[in-house]
């Protein structure tokens, strides 16, 4: 561990944090964190067992494996059997259950499905395989938006024509939109996620915590940042108080990183957007620019009449509106485990469902 993580990981410090909170504390809250990656570290460092039992953590739909839609992972799964496509992905798509297959069952039957690390490993491949379709599967937060964009930028300006994404963006805000107009919300504070901010700043929170009288703090992933961004919003609804307070702000700013945010607004535009278990939520999605259709491998394949069929006894989408927790499942650790998944929520490094599995006591 670096020098530099080590006070963030501290024991001393977090205990020092936790009694912070306890202290401050009068009365029970539902605080929601809106980021899968901060649902595995409160329970991989069992500081969801360790927070006072005034508060409850909400799980929130910030997994973006979770949320791509059966749909596209269906189209995905058409795209990848054509025997003339390379089909690139992140490692954590390829398990994640489409209506009849997944990308796993495509590579063992002789598709060439290949794990990357990022769109410009996938450009690479393109460059390197003129005569083969290459496709990647952009999914994501704003967090991966602007280098899945950059790919489409340097694809064009290199000529790569046998490149292109299936892009499945989904945002941030309209998710809280979504979450927090809900007849049977419960969530009373945010915990912002740290990575999306880095990238998107945190302004356009502020109309949200205003518009539902609901507090944030932007959050980061280390035991001390959890800690303080639980302690920062207890201590704005102990107090009344509707605000955004920077809790990462070794990282986050206001305004976010314009030059990344330029990249996304030069490809892409806002788009309605299908979520896993959650169904449509109004622009809260990205697409390809119409300058860069060619690049989209939606418009390049014909893969428009997918049908598909969730699983009956899957209730992830109940989990990723804060409205059951993994154990509720009936399939959980029997039917469902990570390596017979039957939702996302079980597949993903960030679902809730993998992280229970993990980490939960139960
Ligand atoms: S345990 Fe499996 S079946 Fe149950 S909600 Fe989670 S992913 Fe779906």
């Amino acid at each position: 561990m670096s020098d530099f993580l080590t006070g963030y990981r501290s024991r001393e410090l977090v205990e020092k944090s936790l009694g912070q909170i306890r202290k401050l504390i009068t009365r029970p809250w539902a605080i929601m964190e809106i980021c899968g990656g901060q649902t595995h570290a409160f329970m991989q460092y069992g500081l969801n067992e360790l927070l006072p039992e005034e508060i409850e953590l909400i799980h929130g739909p910030g997994c973006p494996v979770c949320v791509t839609s059966l749909e596209l992972v269906d189209k995905a799964v058409a795209i990848a059997s054509d025997p003339n496509v390379i089909f690139t992905s992140y490692g954590d798509m390829l398990r994640v259950p489409g209506s009849n297959k997944d990308l796993f069952t495509v590579r063992a039957s002789g598709g060439d499905v290949r794990v990357v690390v990022s769109p410009m490993e996938a450009l690479k491949i393109a460059r390197e395989n003129p005569d083969r379709q290459v496709v990647f599967f952009a999914i994501g937060f704003e967090t991966t938006a602007p280098s899945n964009a950059m790919s489409v930028l340097k694809a064009k300006e290199q000529n790569v024509s046998n490149y292109s994404i299936l892009v499945s963006h989904v945002c941030v805000p309209p998710a809280m939109h979504a979450i927090l107009g809900s007849p049977d919300n419960r969530v009373q504070g945010f915990l912002a996620a740290g990575h999306v901010c880095a990238v998107m700043g945190y302004k356009d929170y502020e109309p949200i915590a205003h518009k539902y009288g609901v507090p944030m703090s932007v959050t980061g992933f280390e035991p001390l940042d959890l800690t303080l961004g639980i302690y920062e919003t207890i201590k704005m609804l102990e107090a009344g108080r509707t605000e955004i307070v920077n809790a990462y702000s070794r990282v986050v700013t206001r305004e976010g990183n314009l030059a990344a945010q330029k990249i996304i607004f030069d490809t892409m535009e806002p788009c309605d957007r299908q979520w896993r278990g959650i169904g449509v939520i109004p622009m809260s999605g990205w697409k390809l620019r119409s300058e860069y259709s060619d690049f989209d491998a939606e418009t390049r394949f014909n893969v428009g009449d997918i049908q598909t069929k969730e699983s009956e006894i899957c209730i992830s989408g109940l989990i990723l509106k804060g409205l059951k927790k993994p154990f509720d499942c009936p399939a959980f650790g029997s039917l469902c485990t990570p390596q017979n998944p039957l939702g996302a929520t079980m597949v993903s490094s960030e679902g809730a469902c993998a992280a229970y599995y993990r980490y939960g006591k139960k």
